[in-house]
């Protein structure tokens, strides 16, 4: 079985509502920050002190419980590494719930582990005991992510607390992507910090909307990063990112409008698809998983067809008529609720 991360097609033009992005850019600041950048600063290797700081001090963490990564992914990356090169195994395994964000199994095979998936129970619930049933002498890493990618669905804490608790060998590793779009969140947790195995991935891609820009954290106790640091090359983030986030994380008004926008166009869509008689779940972050059943293909296409790019996740375990549309922009999310009852409504001819 070989892993990889699917990379979906770029449209050149229309709404890109397919890949969980900032629809609506970054912060202005970010870009003048960019445009501000000396001669010197690119000349030089960067100095990352000021942007972990900048980062502890949102994150409400010590500096040392931060690691800035080239983008979550290579946070993902690392942390594979880091737990599964124990030369001494021979069989190290690497759990993931399944569906699942491609990177983490992509990530613990090109690592060298054995993938375990546990597949979500039904209605996509957290399958608690399969993951505990599964956790083993050889396991090394576990891949949870709360909220959920795809479904939008938050994993309860006290799970998270049992699986760290029941696996006291292996790296526990929450990815919470979304967690600016969610009420809860494990970084800070006095629970969390009692275990040392556990480490939280948070990324800048989504709610602050640099994606391009490549930057993520790890939060976790300093020494469980200092391992997780060794693997990783010590300028792995290029100055753009940098000063990027600073300015991102000082314009808060930004991102609190951005984050309204998005509990708006998600309340439009859940409105939009109880009129139309779609079953969705309600969402902790910035998209919408729905089923529509033996309509997906024709939804996914239609919508193309009107230059709205959605998700077409039907292809994944447990996901068969599933597709997940980003909610962003009010204004984007209109758009594509017409062109969906126009495409709907001709469906069933
Ligand atoms: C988008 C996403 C990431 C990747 O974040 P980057 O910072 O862009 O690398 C990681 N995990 C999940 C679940 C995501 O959806």
């Amino acid at each position: 079985m070989s892993y990889t991360y699917e990379k979906v097609a770029t449209p050149s033009s229309g709404l890109r509502l397919h890949l969980n992005e900032n629809t609506a850019g970054c912060s202005p600041r970010v870009l003048a920050a960019l445009r501000g950048l000396t001669a010197e600063q690119a000349a030089f290797y960067p100095d990352y002190t000021a942007v972990s700081g900048a980062c502890a001090a949102r994150l409400q963490v010590d500096p040392g419980e931060v690691l800035l990564t080239n983008g979550l992914d290579e946070g993902i990356l690392a942390a594979a590494i880091s737990a599964l090169r124990d030369r001494t195994l021979t069989d190290p395994q690497a759990v993931v719930v399944t569906p699942a964000f491609d990177m983490y199994a992509a990530c613990a095979d090109a690592a060298g582990a054995r993938v375990v998936e546990i597949p979500m129970d039904r209605d996509f619930a957290f399958p608690i005991e399969g993951v505990l049933r599964a956790l083993g002498p050889l396991t090394r890493i576990v891949f949870l992510t709360t909220p959920h990618n795809p479904t939008g669905l938050e994993i309860g804490r006290d799970a998270v607390l049992q699986i760290a608790a029941a696996a006291p060998q292996a790296l526990i590793f929450v990815d919470e992507a979304y967690a600016d779009f969610a009420d809860e969140t494990l970084v800070g947790s006095p629970d969390a910090r009692q275990f040392g195995n556990i480490v939280i991935g948070r990324t800048y891609a989504k709610a602050y909307g640099l994606a391009a820009l490549r930057i993520g954290a790890l939060v976790g106790a300093a020494d469980t990063l200092d391992r997780i640091r060794r693997v990783l090359p010590p300028y792995s983030l290029n100055v753009c990112a940098c000063v990027a986030l600073c300015a991102a994380l000082e314009d808060t008004a930004h991102y609190a409008w951005y984050l309204d926008q998005v509990r708006i166009s998600k309340a439009l869509l859940y409105d939009a698809f109880d009129r139309l008689g779609v079953r969705y779940w309600h969402s902790a972050a910035n998209f919408v998983f729905a089923d529509f059943g033996r309509d997906s293909r024709c939804v996914v296409d239609g919508l193309a067809a009107r230059e709205v790019f959605v998700r077409d996740r039907s292809g994944d375990p447990l996901c068969s008529g599933c597709v997940r549309i980003t909610a962003g922009v009010v204004e984007h999310t209109r758009t594509c609720i017409s062109a969906l009852q126009e495409v709907l409504c001709g469906a069933g001819s």
